[in-house]
């Protein structure tokens, strides 16, 4: 069975482009110009990935984003967003309403590829190998079945990525983790362009963390590393 990918743009020209290129590597294609077709195909469709344009006629694609990610029916499917250079913002929130990847216009119509397979097959059993299933240590708890994070006995939201990225930093605690060796690890795929994808999330997960966050560590030049002391 084919994956089935949803795009959700307004612009023929873009839908057409992806259509046409994910088509080839045997995707099976669904197109949505608005959110109002985006949302009547999701309920009436087996989605696997969701491919999201920002700005669409009905309203904000961040909106849809997020009801996606609320519902129990489709809180499984990855988003990755499209976005302009200039909606640094929307992107930003975009991770925070749980978007999975990004892909700033004009983008490559192969780097898209590369991460709508990396997404795919990072699939859900790849997330959790540790036999742990709690961390805690300085007031952070950690559930790794439940990926939730409570930190001096309050939850704090995270995504599914800043969980990944979060466990990872501490699974190698000590460790100098690089962007690129990051990128790979956490996100499933490795590209010297998009490094600073990192830096946004460590920015976003230590906003989260308050104090907590100084034990992530910058390691300039370099990439990241959770404080050795930790343990
Ligand atoms: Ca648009």
């Amino acid at each position: 069975m084919p994956s089935r990918i949803l795009i959700i743009e307004d612009e023929p020209d873009i839908r057409k482009t992806i259509d046409y290129n994910l088509s080839k590597e045997s995707f099976k294609v669904l197109q949505a110009a608005s959110i109002q077709e985006g949302e009547q195909i999701l309920a009436s469709d087996k989605i696997d990935l969701v491919i999201l344009d920002l700005m669409l006629p009905d309203g904000s694609g961040l909106t849809l984003c997020r009801d996606i990610k609320s519902e129990s029916q489709t809180k499984h499917i990855p988003v990755i967003i499209l976005t302009a250079k200039t909606e640094e913002v929307d992107r930003v929130v975009g991770f925070e309403l749980g978007a999975d990847d990004y892909v700033t216009k004009p983008f490559s119509v192969r780097e898209l590829i590369l991460r709508v397979k990396a997404i795919l097959k990072r699939g859900p059993t790849k997330q959790d190998q540790s036999v742990n299933t709690e961390y805690s240590f300085d007031g952070l708890i950690l559930n790794y079945e439940a990926h939730q994070a409570h930190l001096d006995g309050k939850e704090i939201s995270l995504t599914a990525l800043e969980f990944r990225l979060l466990k990872h930093l501490i699974d190698r605690k000590g460790r100098v983790q690089s962007r690129d060796q990051l990128l790979e690890d956490v996100w499933g795929y490795s590209s010297d362009v998009t490094t600073r994808t990192v830096d946004t999330h460590i920015k976003r997960l230590r906003e989260k963390l308050g104090p907590f966050g100084e034990h992530i560590l910058t390691i300039r030049g370099v990439g990241y590393r959770f404080s050795k002391d930790a343990d």
